[in-house]
């Protein structure tokens, strides 16, 4: 049976802020190709300031760890993936308020929450070549895969593949949000850092489930 508890959110959030650090310049590299540079330096800043209240969120309840885990990052993080973030991690924990063990369909609906706050965030529809490219899908064919019963884990697997594969498809876009909307075609043959931080982070929480 598939069930996660608050060690398993501490983890993941440990493992986040060592993603963000092994991939602080690839993706400040990427936002520089199409915007400014700064992608990867705000995610470590974003997560560092989460660590550094690691001992005050382990005394809170996983709803509660996600909530602040939020205002951390919508606190610390200037640019436009500070809000996006932030609103992912505050509604993460809505679905699961009071609760101590997490069921799969419990995770489901906390990751469900998390996309549509982005989604409400910043407006972004799929093809604007932004973290939605790689969200939207990989949220509906994790939808689907929970109608069809598949087992969690394979469930969860087909949810990061479709995200990977989304995020690829903002290669050939122009962007219709965000900073690289001012590039107009020079967009054009370079993938959204936001789409690649995003599959990055479900990539780290699949880690966390196969562990
Ligand atoms: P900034 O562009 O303000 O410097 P970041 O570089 O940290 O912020 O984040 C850029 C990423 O934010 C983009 O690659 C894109 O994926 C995402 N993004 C920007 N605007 C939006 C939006 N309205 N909706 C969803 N994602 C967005
Ligand atoms: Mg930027
Ligand atoms: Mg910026």
């Amino acid at each position: 049976e598939f069930v996660v508890d608050k060690t398993f959110f501490i983890n993941v959030i440990k493992d986040l802020k060592d993603m963000v650090e092994e991939n602080r310049d690839y993706l400040s590299k990427l936002d520089s190709d199409i915007g400014d540079g700064d992608h990867g330096i705000n995610m470590s800043i974003g997560f560092r300031g989460v660590i550094a209240k690691i001992e005050e969120l382990q005394e809170e309840d996983i709803s509660n760890i996600c909530r602040k885990v939020g205002m951390i990052l919508l606190g610390k993080i200037g640019g436009a993936s500070g809000p996006l973030y932030g609103s992912f991690f505050m509604k993460l924990g809505v679905p699961v308020k009071g609760k101590e063990k997490i069921h799969f369909y419990d995770f489901y609906e906390m990751l469900k929450a998390g996309i549509e706050a982005i989604e409400n965030r910043g407006k972004a529809v799929v093809g604007d070549k932004t973290m939605v490219d790689a969200l939207r899908p990989a949220l509906d064919e994790f939808t689907q895969a929970i109608e069809e019963n598949k087992e969690p884990l394979e469930a969860f697997h087909i949810f990061v593949e479709a995200s990977r594969k989304g995020a690829q498809t903002t290669i050939p876009l122009v962007a219709k949000k965000g900073r690289a909307m001012r590039l107009g075609e020079r967009a054009i043959g370079h993938i959204d850092p936001g789409a690649v931080s995003a599959t990055l982070i479900l990539e780290t929480i699949e880690n966390n489930l196969i562990k």
